[in-house]
Parts: structure tokens; sequence; C-alpha cells
């Protein structure tokens, strides 16, 4: 192992060159079945022959210019996402952290415009936004944020789940300015809201004047089988924040608006140099065209919901098993205690899963996952939750 590299990862032992569909291969031609996705990225699955396809012909044509000029791929992503959202405009980025940063950024200025020039973001506990000042301060988790402060302020925290505590803020600050909230929390432990969470956000924004901005970025583009985590509830976000899944693992981020608050930028307040470059749009585009061409939102929602029915008949009584539960295929398994063990025991068994939040087994695998792969992933998934608690 390289002793060059800066130690922000704990990696595990293994290397994989090449992937197909939802299975990776390791130096040795070891076969693994990969529930992680590189962390809700590869909705695809890895070596998808049309996305290889049609990033060796952009590579081949032309990568990279500026957004000192027109891009007629960007322009295309722009239309195509605010088609499937309903939203108005789009800026696009490199990352999540980034496409939060545009939304603290467009919301900030948003209430500097209206004469508050203090503004402060409604954040969540336990929430997830990235790892830059900004957005590790708009994070809902001390151990991001310890050793990084002072922190970025101008953020007001209440716990996910509970609109009531949002409602209750309007009464005591004037300067709130935006609701900043994961439809479901992917890092905090696959958290899912009641029914009815976001339409009553959306509520309390629309009688404060407040912007309500949503964070997809491990929600969006078919995670949850819907294009959009929000499109499970009825109301439209002003500002929605997308990356992982969008560019199946080329790095494109985006942030986007809706009504006044696709009117906040102006030339000059914001930009990117790579951010929308030819190359990257065009993995974003291609992704969405399979993806509907293929109907993986279906798929999603079918193969998540026998997973989930699946797990629930084999853990489901089992002692340290809380509770299974997901939307699509974002699932949480939460054990009565730390499990970040099953992840080596699951390796050794060529099974690629991620915990969360300590106590949670996530798993965010490819979104062209099939029943039977499903299958084989349950079957070894709970032999080993089994092993683990007894
Ligand atoms: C992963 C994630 C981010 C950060 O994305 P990066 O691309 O790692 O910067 C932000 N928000 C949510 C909800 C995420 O899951």
């Amino acid at each position: 192992m390289s002793q060059h590299l800066m130690q922000t990862y704990a990696r595990q032992p293994v290397a994989f060159v090449r992937g197909e569909g939802v299975w990776l291969y390791d130096e040795n031609g070891d076969k693994y079945l990969d529930a992680v996705a590189g962390v809700a990225v590869a909705g695809l699955g890895h070596g998808h022959p049309v996305l290889a396809q049609a990033l060796c012909e952009q590579a081949g044509q032309l990568i990279h210019t500026s957004n000192l000029y027109r891009i007629p791929k960007q322009e295309a992503l722009a239309d195509r996402l605010c088609a499937l959202s309903g939203m108005d405009r789009a800026f696009f980025c490199n990352s999540g952290a980034e496409a939060n940063e545009a939304a603290i950024k467009l919301a900030r200025l948003f209430g500097h415009n209206k004469g508050i020039d203090n503004p402060a973001i409604v954040v969540m506990e336990k929430s997830f936004h990235g790892r830059t000042l900004a957005t590790l301060s708009a994070t809902g988790n001390r151990k991001v944020q310890a050793g990084f402060e002072p922190l970025v302020s101008g953020f007001v925290r209440v716990p996910f789940g509970d609109a009531e505590a949002v409602a209750r803020l309007a009464a005591h600050h004037n300067n709130i300015v935006a609701v900043l909230v994961e439809p479901y929390q992917g890092e905090g432990g696959v958290q899912i809201p009641e029914a009815g969470y976001l339409d009553r956000l959306r509520a309390i924004c629309d009688d404060n004047g407040w912007l309500l901005m949503l964070d997809e970025v491990q929600t969006g583009i078919g995670r949850t089988g819907k294009w959009f985590a929000f499109q499970h509830s009825q109301c439209l976000p002003d500002v929605m924040t997308l990356a992982k899944g969008l560019g199946s693992g080329v790095p494109v981020g985006a942030c986007l608006a809706r009504g006044a608050a696709a009117e906040v930028f102006t030339p000059g307040k914001h930009g990117s140099t790579f951010g929308g470059n030819p190359f990257a749009c065009t993995a974003a585009l291609t992704t969405l065209e399979v993806m509907a061409k293929d109907g993986l939102l279906d798929n999603a929602r079918e193969v998540g919901a026998f997973i989930v029915e699946t797990l629930k008949k084999e853990l489901g009584q089992v002692a340290g098993v809380r509770e299974v539960r997901g939307q699509g295929l974002i699932i949480g398994i939460e054990l009565d205690r730390p499990c970040g063990d099953l992840v080596m025991m699951a390796l050794a068994e060529k099974l690629l899963i991620n915990v969360t939040s300590d106590n949670v087994v996530r798993l965010i695998p490819p979104l062209v996952m099939t029943r039977d792969e499903a299958a084989l992933l349950t079957d070894k998934l709970a032999a080993l939750i089994w092993a683990f608690l007894n």
C-alpha cells in the first residue's frame, strides 16, 4: 500500500479492476456482488456499454471548454433535469458538497436581496451535506465537524422528521431564509420520515417566505424508485441538489432552483471551472436516457420491495435486529449494536455492503440489480447478520 496517500480513508484491502452490472472483479479475478455501487453512484451498474460508448465518443470530440462559452450538452442536461423535476434552472458543479455550497450561497443571497444581512438556514440532526467547511457546518454529525472549528455560522438545527420543530423556529428567529433537508437521510442511517413531512415543511416555508431546499445528492436519480425522492410527496422544492447517481461515476453535481430562487444568481455570483463540461454532461444525459429506456425506476421499486420483504421475513424476528426499512434501492437494516465488523465479514464472502451511523447496514446497489441477484444478496446478508448476532 502506497505511503503517499493522505490517510483520509481506512480502506478495505481489495482493489477492483473491472466491473459488469452488479459484479466487481479484483486483481485476482475474484468476483464480488456489489451492494454499495461506489456509494449510490453506479446506478447503471459497472461497465455499461451504452455509457462507455457515449463517453468514448465525447472524449474524442471534446472534453472541456469553459463556462465562458455556451455548452450545448449542458443546456440539454438542464432542460432534461428541469423537465423531470419541475424545476426552472440548473447550475452544474462536480460533487454533492459543491452542489450544497451552491444552495447555501443561493439561500444567503436570497436573504440579502430581501434585506436580511445575517441569513440563517434550518438544518437537521443526523444530516449529511458534505465535507467542505460550509457543508460540514450544515451537517448534523459532530464526528464530521470535530477539529475543523471555527464552523461556518448561520445554521439552526432541529431534529429530523419533526416538522413542528421547524414551525416553532419562526416565532424566535426573524433571519431564517431556508430549510435544507434530505428527503430521506442516507449517511444518517437510512432514516425515512413519516409520510407528509415534506409537504408540511413546504407549507411552513410558504407561510414564512423561506426556501425549501432538498439535498437529493443520495436519494435523487432513481435511487428511491422515483427520479427524485420528493416525488413520493405532493410538493415541489425551491432548490434541489444532485450528484452521486447523476454521472454514473463521472463527477457531476447540480443545484436546481425554481421560481424566485432560480433568479437569485446573476453573472459573477457563482461559478466553476469544470462544472457542466461536455464530458460530464454526456455522462449525465446518457445516465438519464438509459435509466428511462431500461425502466430502472420500476426496477428499483420492485427489486427494493423484494429485498425489504425478504429481509423482514428472514431477520424480522431475530433478536438484535431493530428494523428493516427502505424505499426503492436504499435500504437500511438497523441493529441494536455497532456492526462495522460486518463489512469485513461480508468482504470475505465476496459481498460488498456498507455500514453507516454505526449500527445500520446500508444497501445501495446498482439500480440494474435483478431479482435473482437480489435473492443472492439477501441470502448471503441474512446469513451474515445472523452469524454476527449469534
Ligand atoms: C454524499 C452526500 C453528499 C456529499 O457529496 P460529495 O460528492 O461527497 O461531496 C452530500 N449530501 C448527501 C445527502 C450525500 O449523501
